[in-house]
């Protein structure tokens, strides 16, 4: 039985909802009656529902998908601007006790190089990182309740805080580590995480168990109420995502925004951010093997709908993804990207050896953070460094508060700029500083309250005499 407020994983992600909503799809893909008023409910901004948007993405028609691209497009700038926050994927360890079939941790892969960082080594790739001028990262780790417990997890988080070196500093620290308890939540809210992020893989129960054999991670409701746990724990920003390519799209597409749906009528605020990462070649896995691949338009689409399905919703992509694919989708709904990624365990400090690699996956896009920023400021979007709103205590609904009252342009257009600031007099290259100056320059116009844009001023010239992290 379909119950978005059950905290019951089946109940919540129902396989017959799921299926019938897609029968429903089908059915009406040419009904443009009923496409028109669902545009229209799209046009104010408010969000569709599962069956809604299921029924977008089943439509063909060209005039539609452009009307869909547009209106994503135009629903980012409402509600984000042209911001894009930056981030980076810092892998502590690829040691893993399950058997997750598309992921080259799983235990059985006797070809990784299997490596865990010490509190030093950490040390060294967060200095690394902050020299590349990094401020926000994404933990990444196998589970392994030997090798990495949350003992080692809660450490690393300190060990990162506390690094200041130069004018660097990580000022949040998100977590992707496998489902955990309400306990273990709870520390890691205590220990000052952004957002807690866990990929549900695919929402299909059947076929989730065949491609998690065994292991922790093969109990798909443990896996699936991760979240609620971490709400109970106390974490308020939570993000979700599915790895397209193991499951049918259609079927993930609905599981993901009935997840949505389910967070936001259980605890009144949806997921900070969703996630739409593509399965990649990695040691040991061929895509080849796995037969749902998402061929690019229709992955733009997904991203498009996505984004008016949930519009107050962070979205994230990563160096999976190619610079034309990313490109692409910064255009309709992209909100946050890494830059100058490295997927390997150490992998910011030393480039791995052919026959040393701990990589979780091939990354699409290998440029230096320096040139993904400049390549942004080119595009007119700000890459922005901002991690205020989390530090300010702006979390769950408080932020999406922020977002609904229309306040970025006098709370984040600031943040970023003044955080762009600092990224170009510590880190940039000349023609990168160049560019971000000139965008500075040209923004501070855009703050509308005259005080916000006064003290903005103010503070980007205190930036220049040599202050650092100021925020509103
Ligand atoms: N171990 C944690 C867990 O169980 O969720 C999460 C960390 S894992 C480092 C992060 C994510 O990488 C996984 O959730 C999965 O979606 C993704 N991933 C695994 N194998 C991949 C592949 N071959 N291509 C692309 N992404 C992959």
């Amino acid at each position: 039985m379909y119950n978005p407020k059950s905290t019951t994983a089946t109940e919540f992600i129902s396989d017959s909802e799921i299926r019938s909503t897609m029968e429903y799809a089908r059915a009406n893909s040419c009904n443009r009656s009923l496409i028109d008023g669902i545009m229209a409910k799209a046009a104010e901004a408010k969000g569709l529902s599962h069956r809604e948007a299921a029924l977008l993405l089943e439509c063909n028609d060209p005039e539609v998908t452009e009307r869909i691209f547009s209106l994503a497009n135009e629903i980012k700038h409402r509600f984000y601007g042209n911001r894009i926050v930056m981030f980076a994927p810092l892998y502590l360890s690829n040691y893993c006790v399950n058997g997750c079939v598309y992921c080259p941790y799983h235990a059985k892969n006797k070809t990784i190089h299997r490596k865990k960082l010490t509190q030093e080594e950490i040390r060294a790739e967060v200095i690394a990182l902050q020299d590349m001028g990094h401020k926000r990262l994404a933990l990444e780790a196998g589970e392994h309740p030997l090798k990495n417990p949350i003992e080692y997890i809660l450490e690393s988080i300190n060990t990162i805080y506390s690094i200041k070196h130069k004018n660097g500093a990580i000022r949040r620290v998100n977590v992707n580590i496998a489902a955990t308890t309400v306990e273990n939540y709870r520390r890691l809210r205590d220990a000052g995480i952004g957002t807690y992020i866990l990929f549900q893989e695919t929402y299909n129960k059947e076929n989730y168990e065949a491609l998690h054999p065994t292991g922790p991670k093969s109990d798909y409701a443990w896996h699936t109420e991760a979240m609620d746990r971490a709400m109970q724990g106390g974490i308020d920003d939570v993000g979700i995502g599915v790895l397209f390519g193991l499951e049918t799209y259609r079927y993930d597409f609905v599981g993901l925004l009935m997840h949505a749906e389910h967070l936001e009528a259980t605890y009144g605020v949806g997921p900070h951010t969703i996630s739409v990462p593509r399965l990649c070649k990695a040691d040991d896995v061929d895509t080849a093997d796995f037969k749902n691949a998402v061929p690019d338009d229709i992955f733009y689409k997904i991203v498009a709908i996505i984004r008016i399905a949930v519009p107050y919703t962070g979205m994230i992509i990563s160096t999976r993804e190619s610079q034309k694919s990313r490109e692409r989708l910064l255009e309709i709904g992209i909100s946050q990207i890494s830059g100058g990624s490295r997927t390997s365990v150490g992998g910011y400090v030393s480039e791995e050896l052919p026959d040393e690699n701990s990589a979780q996956f091939d990354i699409a896009d290998h440029r230096s953070l320096d040139e993904v920023v400049g390549w942004l400021l080119d595009l007119d979007h700000i890459p922005s460094f901002c991690t205020a709103c989390y530090r300010e205590g702006r979390t769950g609904d408080r932020f999406m508060t922020l977002l609904k009252n229309g306040q970025i342009s006098n709370c984040c257009l600031p943040n970023a700029l003044i955080t762009l600031k600092e990224y170009i007099r510590d880190y940039a290259s000349p023609a990168t500083r160049e560019k971000g100056e000139a965008m500075i320059r040209r923004l501070l116009n855009d703050v509308p309250n005259e005080r916000v844009r006064e003290k903005t001023t103010e503070y980007l010239s205190k930036i220049d005499n040599g202050e650092r992290d100021f925020r509103f």
